[in-house]
């Protein structure tokens, strides 16, 4: 009989979030793969997986998705927030509606994630939530305006809901990677932003694979409940900023 509770990843058609899922996977766990490509989590082809096409701005949409996830494996022990956009590039060139989509995506997204599974863990009075920060959201970056904007917001949400639950035995982390390979480059950012970053991956001998944020991800989560590794930053050795 297995024990391993019910994990729901979001963006988990590529990239950190496939990596994520394969981790998962391995040790044993039941999971909830959500992204709108699902094809692509199909095609993983992992055990015990209720895969889902859901855009994380569509609340009801990933409420019915959990739902029947929980119907299958019991309640989400872990929300992974992981879905993101990267659209970088100069505030006065860029196209105002590439602000919104990160805008939606990077932090509505996030909190859609959160409002849907955290009430029932301070009820159990157990669960832990993963949100996908970034290193964005930590310093800033050229070409990066907007899109450390959401971040920073990302690891203020998690913090303030950190501290608001602390008392319920719910855990809030952020994971905060550097430069890694993954399609996030690809969805429309300004040409000299997009080699800006690629140069200098290049430069410092290789952005991290995708599987070493994943590593990451399970160590925090598998750490007991009462331990809650709050912050998880990790770059390349050799990225300076
Ligand atoms: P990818 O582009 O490979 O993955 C992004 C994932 O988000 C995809 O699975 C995509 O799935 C999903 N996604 C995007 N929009 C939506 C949406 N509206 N609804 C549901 N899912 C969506 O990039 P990464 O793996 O790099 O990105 C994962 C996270 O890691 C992001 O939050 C990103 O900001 C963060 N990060 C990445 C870093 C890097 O250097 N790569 C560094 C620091 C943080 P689909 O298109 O199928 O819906």
């Amino acid at each position: 009989m297995d024990n391993k509770k019910l994990i729901a990843i979001t963006g988990a058609s590529s990239g950190i979030g496939a990596a994520t899922a394969k981790a998962f996977s391995a040790a044993g766990y039941p999971l909830l793969l959500m992204a709108r490509r699902i094809e692509l989590m199909e095609a993983m082809n992992l055990p015990n997986a209720i895969c889902k096409e859901v855009d994380v701005l569509d609340l009801e949409g990933m409420k019915s998705a959990i739902s029947e996830a929980e119907d299958a494996h019991g309640k989400v022990d872990c929300m992974i927030n992981n879905a993101g956009v990267m659209i970088n590039g100069k505030p006065q060139s860029q196209n105002p509606e590439d602000w919104q989509k990160m805008l939606d995506v990077n932090i509505r997204g996030v909190l859609n994630g959160i409002h849907l599974v955290l009430k029932d863990m301070v009820e159990r009075q157990s669960g832990t939530i993963i949100n996908m920060g970034s290193i964005a959201g930590i310093k800033t970056f050229p070409d990066h305006t907007v899109y450390c904007g959401t971040k920073f917001a990302v690891h203020a949400i998690t913090e303030n809901i950190r501290e608001e639950v602390s008392g319920s035995n719910v855990r809030l982390i952020n994971i905060a990677p550097g430069m890694v390979y993954t399609e996030l480059l690809d969805h429309g950012c300004e040409e000299e932003a997009r080699k800006g970053w690629m140069d200098y991956a290049e430069q410092i001998g290789g952005a991290l694979k995708p599987d070493s944020i994943a590593e990451s991800v399970l160590f925090s989560y598998q750490m007991p409940q009462e331990v809650c590794v709050r912050e998880i930053v990790i770059c390349p050795t050799g990225q300076e900023p």
